[in-house]
């Protein structure tokens, strides 16, 4: 096929793709309406049905949701090792019902009460506007495989549950996710996820308070004990760090009762997955110390019942690995300085590569995630497809 540099993909209907992106609704879970616009446009590019999937990790996951990870996959039309392009296509709920508006050079949701959910359909909008770019110019390209996970906010749900097999063995991978666009995440921690069930003894608040046992009481003692011997937020002993939160607290119907349960989520984190076996022990054992301090007249005691997981392992790469250097060779013929950097966060990516494939990610000008004040840089999203183009083609 010849080369049609000319049906490049403009600024303006790469901007055009992340503002519609950013509008649908689609938190964790609810991804639907997502995947059907990136799959309409990849049909109206020139994809075939067969080149593109959808797998059901979206059955396997802990919320079951409305869609699975979306792949388009298309063979080489040079010979090299197959690369993937990535991103998530979730939102945290804060995003949902979100009217973007540009000001200037940067994007703001309108609604003061609403996040923007750049994080991280700017990632899903670089990914497309990148195969709809291979699908249209007929540049030269190695195998590609192009993937929008679904479940990323909500523990890596849905890299974790994914069908291997629709990724078509990719040798390396390329992951757009927050953050500044020439900054490469090359290592990110592991996270731990703790739900703790406190059982007390309910009795009445007025009438016999005495004989109750308050699982509110026991989680707010236990709470305290780790605030106070800082294991709770920012956990540094000695030269190891970490973090841990005390994220839900969900208990009692009425004052004039003793609350007998109480559900408390908790997370731990490490780049030292040692130190982050050590929080989590931390906070069990600040639990179990709570429910034999809180007691009724009768000596009775409630009981904590533990549940805890690992969502994903941390992950370091070398420097030298190719899909840095590819990144970082780019950047360099484009005249931008790069920088390498460690997420405290999960990462698809951290999957990715505990599935052995290689995997760098990079932001698309993407701030205050998580946050009503999330804005969208669109110089450092214009970036981020830049890179996405040059790294799927081969000079020719
Ligand atoms: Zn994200």
């Amino acid at each position: 096929m010849a080369t049609k540099r000319s049906s490049l993909s403009t600024k303006q209907q790469r901007i055009d793709r992340v503002m519609t992106l950013m509008a649908i609704r689609g938190k964790s879970g609810e991804e639907q309406g997502v995947a059907d616009f990136i799959k309409k446009q990849l049909i109206k590019a020139g994809a075939s049905k067969g080149q593109i999937t959808e797998d059901s990790a979206h059955r396997r996951t802990i919320i079951k949701g409305n869609q699975g990870n979306l792949t388009l996959r298309l063979p080489g039309t040079v010979k090299g090792p197959r690369r993937m392009l990535s991103a998530h296509m979730d939102t945290v709920p804060i995003c949902v019902g979100c009217e973007p508006r540009i000001k200037g050079n940067l994007v703001t949701s309108v609604s003061e009460e609403t996040g923007l959910g750049a994080d991280d359909r700017a990632g899903c909008a670089v990914v497309l506007s990148t195969a709809i770019d291979i699908l249209r110019s007929g540049l030269p390209h190695p195998p590609l495989t192009f993937c929008w996970f679904v479940q990323e906010e909500v523990g890596l749900q849905g890299v974790r549950h994914m069908s291997k097999a629709i990724l078509g063995n990719p040798a390396m991978a390329f992951n757009w996710d927050g953050g500044v666009a020439t900054k490469l995440t090359v290592g990110a921690t592991g996270g731990y996820r703790i739900r703790i069930e406190i059982d007390g003894i309910a009795s009445h608040a007025g009438v016999a308070p005495e004989r109750g046992v308050s699982a509110i009481s026991i989680a707010a003692v236990a709470i305290a004990d780790l605030q106070q011997n800082g294991w709770l937020g920012l956990v540094e002993k000695g030269k190891q760090k970490g973090t841990a939160n005390v994220g839900v607290i969900e208990g009692g119907q009425a004052t004039n009762v003793v609350t007998d349960k109480v559900i408390v989520r908790a997370e731990a984190r490490s780049h030292n997955s040692k130190f982050r076996e050590r929080i989590v022990k931390e906070i069990r054992a600040a639990f179990d110390r709570a429910v034999k301090q809180v007691k009724n007249v009768e000596k009775s005691t409630g009981s904590v019942l533990w549940e805890g997981r690992l969502d994903y392992d941390s992950f370091k790469l070398s420097p030298k690995q190719e899909c840095v250097q590819i990144v970082q060779s780019i950047f360099k013929s484009m005249g931008h300085d790069t920088s390498l950097a460690i997420a405290n966060g999960g990462l698809d990516a951290n999957w990715l590569n505990a599935f052995g494939i290689p995997t760098v990610s990079m932001g698309c000008g993407q701030m205050n995630a998580h946050m009503v004040t999330e804005t969208l840089d669109l110089t450092q999203y214009l970036l981020a497809c830049d890179l996405g183009l040059r790294i799927a083609t081969v000079d020719d």
